[in-house]
């Protein structure tokens, strides 16, 4: 390290499954791979209760005990795990140049960004006061625990129609909330959500508040309040459970106009690859994945990621 310049083979952006999977490949690969955590250490599943989907748990686990685990496994191979956020990237020529906000300025052979994506809700405060005790935005990690009860869902969009068709599977009835009179999900999407005879659909409406009870540490969701638009009319739907599905936000910000991503800002990998538009760029998990957006699939393209990284750079030498 020359003053506050340091080279690194393989630096990696993001502390969810897909970094921390890629740092324990890139390290066991003698990449020497350099973590700098991010916002969220951790990322999205540390706002999570338990886990039960993510194989080798037979019997779960606490979202933030499992990227503990995570966390463990990549600095046993010698992952050199940073507390801090990447604030610029100048990805121009190679090595790239990164500056973090700890004052450090990195040269990367290959940079690993698996920055994820954040999850929108409403904004309510009521939303806050019951996360992770009734209000979620991963119908997969949580419909679970709603078998058998109703909930409701926010949204019109894809994200909404697939997570009411997937809780309509478990629950006993679904409140899909939208906030027009029509949905923006595909013809398909909207065909099924239509046709599934759990689904009540309340057009026009938004969600006010979300209501329970709340002894201690003990919450629990017992309805929302939702209010018509175009009447202004409000009423309370009797509920266990409120999933917000209005969208995620994908961390790309840091590489606008520089790096090849969608409208909605997730970034863009080449088919069956974590490849993205620059060589020795690679991108994994939830950052260019609004499709599946599993721990599980996140972390197998933290995998690809690394493996393609040390590809990249033995293919250099
Ligand atoms: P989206 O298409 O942006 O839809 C967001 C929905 O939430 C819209 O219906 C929007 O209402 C509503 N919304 C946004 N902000 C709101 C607010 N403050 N209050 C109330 N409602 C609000 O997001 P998405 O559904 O997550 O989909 C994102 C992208 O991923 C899309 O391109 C989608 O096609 C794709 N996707 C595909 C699949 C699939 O093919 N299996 C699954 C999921 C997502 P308005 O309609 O009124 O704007």
């Amino acid at each position: 390290m020359i003053d506050n310049v340091e080279h690194v083979h393989c630096l990696i952006i993001g502390s969810g499954p897909a970094g921390y999977t890629a740092a324990i490949y890139a390290a066991r690969a003698d990449m020497h791979p350099v973590m700098y955590e991010g916002i969220q250490p951790g990322g999205q599943l540390t706002t999570t209760t338990d886990v039960e989907n993510y194989p080798g748990y037979p019997d779960g686990v606490m979202g933030p005990q499992m990227m503990e685990d995570f966390k463990k496994q990549a600095a046993r191979f010698g992952t050199d795990i940073r507390f801090g956020i990447i604030t610029e990237a100048d990805l121009s020529a190679r090595p790239f140049t990164v500056k973090a906000d700890d004052g450090k300025t990195l040269k990367a052979d290959t940079l690993i960004i698996a920055t994820g994506a954040t999850a929108k809700y409403l904004g309510l405060e009521s939303e806050e006061r019951f996360m992770g005790a009734g209000v979620s935005a991963c119908a997969t990690c949580d419909g679970f625990f709603y078998r058998g009860k109703d909930v409701v869902v926010v949204g019109g969009g894809d994200t909404a129609a697939e997570e009411a068709s997937y809780l309509a599977k478990l629950c006993r009835k679904v409140h899909l909330v939208h906030r027009r009179d029509e949905l923006r999900a595909s013809k398909a999407m909207q065909k099924r959500v239509l046709n599934t005879p759990n689904i009540e659909l309340h057009w026009n409406c938004v969600v006010k508040e979300i209501v329970g009870t709340e002894e201690g540490f003990n919450k629990a969701v017992t309805g929302v309040i939702i209010e018509n638009v175009k009447t202004g009319e409000s009423k309370k739907l009797g509920v266990d459970g409120y999933f917000s599905a209005i969208g995620h936000k994908p961390n790309s910000d840091l590489f606008k106009g520089v790096l090849e991503m969608n409208e909605t800002g997730y970034l863009i990998t080449k088919p069956d690859s974590t490849e993205t538009n620059i060589p020795g760029v690679f991108a994994c998990g939830d950052v260019q994945d609004w499709k599946y957006r599993q721990a599980v699939t996140a972390a197998g393209s933290g995998c690809m990621a690394a493996l393609e990284a040390e590809r990249f750079l033995a293919a250099l030498e």
